[in-house]
């Protein structure tokens, strides 16, 4: 590894896996497995079937202020609100596109880090792209996050309290559409979440605990992105969880993806795609392979056919993404019509592929733009 630049910024290729050490914001409800719940209210002297209340204000209701829980006694409430429901995130701005259907927030942690998170209605659904990271420290070249470094690790409440925010503003109705719920939840804004994997899987079984221990949401609805930790890849497949693994490829040949992707100068693509494929062996789910097309870096069409015999007749679906414009990047998005030749060879091969319809590019919301900026 080498060493960080005197601004902090990563220098090309510098890879941080490990966090720097900070103060972690006050333990919050979502942290806490049910079991940990009771125990946490015991210690507080109070009954254990006050965890189960709880959990039904905050993981059914989305009530996060014990002053409004008026079934609780009013002693009870004070040490719930002071033990278990700290304020963890702030919104500092809300900016919307898409007719109020696209909403990104960003947020101030107790510690003064900034994230972002967007929601994305569509006509069928709702999904909430969700931060792991403060930063990021994979520093792929081509995304806003990567290229300011790695803040922190956020932890289980702070990626949680992401999607209650979300849910309680489609709940209250202010998103365009009436009153609605969120069914999917991407990993997909800053951060690497298989670089914060113990938070990120506390999180996910927050989400996907049927109510009221925790939000309901389907698990196949939740994925899961990354620029390919291989071990990391391997320890998801063993949790019982079946959500979606997404994997950041975005080129089929090491020599480009050491540049694009710098974790592949720890595991080759053979070695991420074979993760890959022992992920959907043992969760039976669909891989989903994400490649951003850059104009005339890895646009080219023998770049999609070598991606097209190495991951043809396996359980995959290709996501191209046109490239989204980032700050100081002078790369940009590939022309429509080597898009499209790229389309046909995948399918030549017979691989599943679409173009994500990227949404929140006008709020710099859209995936890879995301820098938490004031
Ligand atoms: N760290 C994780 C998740 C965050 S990024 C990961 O890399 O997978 C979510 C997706 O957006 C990734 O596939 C990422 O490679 C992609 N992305 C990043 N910058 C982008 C950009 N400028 N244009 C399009 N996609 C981008």
């Amino acid at each position: 590894m080498s060493t960080a630049s005197p601004t902090g910024a990563p220098v090309p290729g510098q890879l941080t896996f490990v966090a720097p050490r900070r103060a972690k914001p006050a333990r919050h409800l979502a942290d806490l497995t049910m079991a940990e719940r009771r125990a946490a209210v015991a210690e507080l002297g109070e009954k254990p079937f006050r965890a189960d209340q709880l959990s039904r204000h905050y993981f059914e209701k989305l009530n996060g202020d014990p002053e409004l829980m008026t079934d609780l006694p009013a002693a009870a409430r004070e040490k719930f609100a002071t033990a278990l429901f700290p304020r963890l995130l702030t919104s500092v701005r809300e900016m919307t596109t898409d007719g109020g259907t696209t909403r990104k927030t960003l947020w101030r942690l107790f510690d003064g880090a900034l994230v972002e998170s967007v929601l994305m209605r569509y006509t069928d659904r709702t999904t909430m792209c969700v931060s792991s990271q403060a930063g990021c420290g994979m520093n792929c070249p081509f995304c806003a996050t990567g290229q300011a470094g790695l803040t922190r690790n956020m932890t289980t409440a702070e990626i949680v309290e992401q999607v209650v925010a979300g849910a309680r503003a489609l709940g209250a109705g202010e998103v365009p559409g009436g009153p609605g719920r969120v069914g999917n939840v991407v990993f997909m804004g800053m951060g690497e979440p298989l670089a914060n994997y113990r938070a990120v899987i506390g999180a996910v079984r927050r989400m996907v605990e049927p109510v009221p221990h925790g939000l309901g949401i389907s698990a196949r609805g939740v994925t899961v992105s990354t620029v390919g930790l291989v071990p990391a890849i391997g320890k998801l497949a063993d949790e019982g969880l079946p959500v979606t693994l997404a994997l950041s490829l975005h080129a089929p040949d090491d020599e480009l993806r050491d540049t694009l992707v710098p974790i592949n100068t720890r595991w080759k693509v053979a070695e991420v795609l074979e993760a890959a494929w022992g992920y959907a062996a043992k969760t039976g789910r669909r891989v989903s392979i994400e490649y951003a097309l850059i104009k005339d870096i890895n646009d080219q069409e023998w770049r999609a056919d070598l991606l097209g015999r190495l991951i043809r007749n396996r359980l995959v679906h290709v996501n191209l993404i046109p490239l989204n414009p980032t700050p100081g990047s002078k790369w940009t998005a590939s022309r429509p019509e080597d898009e499209r030749a790229f389309v046909r060879r995948l399918e030549f091969h017979g691989v599943p592929v679409t173009v994500r319809d990227t949404r929140g590019r006008e709020i710099d919301g859209a995936c890879g733009q995301l820098a938490a900026a004031e």
